[in-house]
């Protein structure tokens, strides 16, 4: 895996002011890798193949009908147990963890053709994606893309939790604290500031999980289908359905899916998040705040340069 991608400041243009933005260089994948396996809601069997994509193109996913769906906060139809996306009658499911690998590992532009009705669950975690994308190499394409910018801090939440951007350099920080009240996982927190590297080896292997006293409305929801022993775990009032990757595992996932929401923003950028209680909705409410500020400060940046 490669590291961090170049950092780019124009400074060619006698117009750009002193502060425009940071610009880092964007990414693609080298190569076409597939992965095939189950749905977790549905219990279907999905593929996703993965496809090299020009500068620009962001993450789109294209289904077998033909439409394309592209991965913003603009197209979030479903945040209920997963986060899905639509456009034109079409959706696709459960599409958190791959975000997430590939915001995670810097990947900005790939088209994701996919069979079925959402993203395979693999182990539950974001593991395999990592190793995909790692099979497929990242692969530079010599264009710049500025760093999201925003002016003051942002947040979505409500009476059972919050999730807050503020501004900040040196990268991505993140801030996420859980607390489930009447099971084992109560009060974890972590701090980790994303770089590929630690994403791979500290947020990724994190497992879905679900409380044992939720099992029983998702079944009758229809929900879960797909869910088993192979691809989720089971916190319950007295311990954990079976052995942990790691102790805070629990949080560490909530981080995973936080990286895989904000995925939805379109931007990378710098700050810190501090996320209390986050959940999908949460986490795509921020992502949608933060989209409509980078768009903003696009438009803005545009309109000088072309003055
Ligand atoms: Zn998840």
């Amino acid at each position: 895996m490669r590291g961090s991608p170049a950092v780019w400041r124009l400074t060619s243009d006698p117009l750009d002011p002193p502060d425009m933005g940071r610009y880092l260089e964007q990414t693609t994948i080298a190569r076409p890798v597939t992965m095939r396996g189950t749905g977790l809601h549905t219990g279907g069997q999905c593929a996703v193949s993965l496809q090299p994509a020009g500068p620009g193109a962001g993450i789109v996913f294209a289904t077998e009908s033909g439409a394309l769906i592209p991965a913003s906060a603009d197209h979030v139809i479903e945040t209920e147990r997963g986060t899905s996306l639509g456009a034109g009658g079409e959706s696709v499911g459960c599409v958190e963890h791959l975000m997430a690998a590939l915001y995670g590992l810097g990947v900005d532009n790939v088209r994701v053709e996919i069979t079925g009705p959402e993203v395979p669950a693999c182990d539950g975690s974001a593991r395999e994606w990592v190793e995909l994308v790692e099979e497929a190499r990242i692969a530079p394409l010599g264009a710049a893309k500025p760093l999201g910018e925003f002016k003051a801090p942002i947040w979505a939440g409500d009476g059972a939790g919050a999730v807050i951007a503020v501004p900040g350099s040196r990268g991505l920080r993140l801030a996420v604290s859980v607390d489930y009240e009447g099971t084992v996982a109560r009060h974890q927190s972590l701090w980790i500031r994303l770089t590929p590297r630690r994403f791979a080896r500290w947020l990724a292997p994190a497992r879905t999980f679900v409380m044992e006293g939720e099992l029983e409305a998702l079944r009758q929801a229809g929900l879960a289908k797909g869910g088993s022993g192979a691809n989720a775990f089971v916190a319950g009032p007295g311990g954990y359905s079976g052995p942990l990757r790691f102790e805070d595992e629990v949080v560490r996932h909530k981080a995973l899916d936080l990286v895989g929401d904000l995925a939805l923003c379109g931007w990378r950028f710098e700050g810190v998040v501090v996320a209390l209680r986050p959940s999908h909705r949460r986490n795509v409410a921020l992502a949608g705040a933060l989209r409509a500020q980078f768009l903003g400060a696009a438009a803005r940046e545009e309109a000088v340069r072309r003055r």
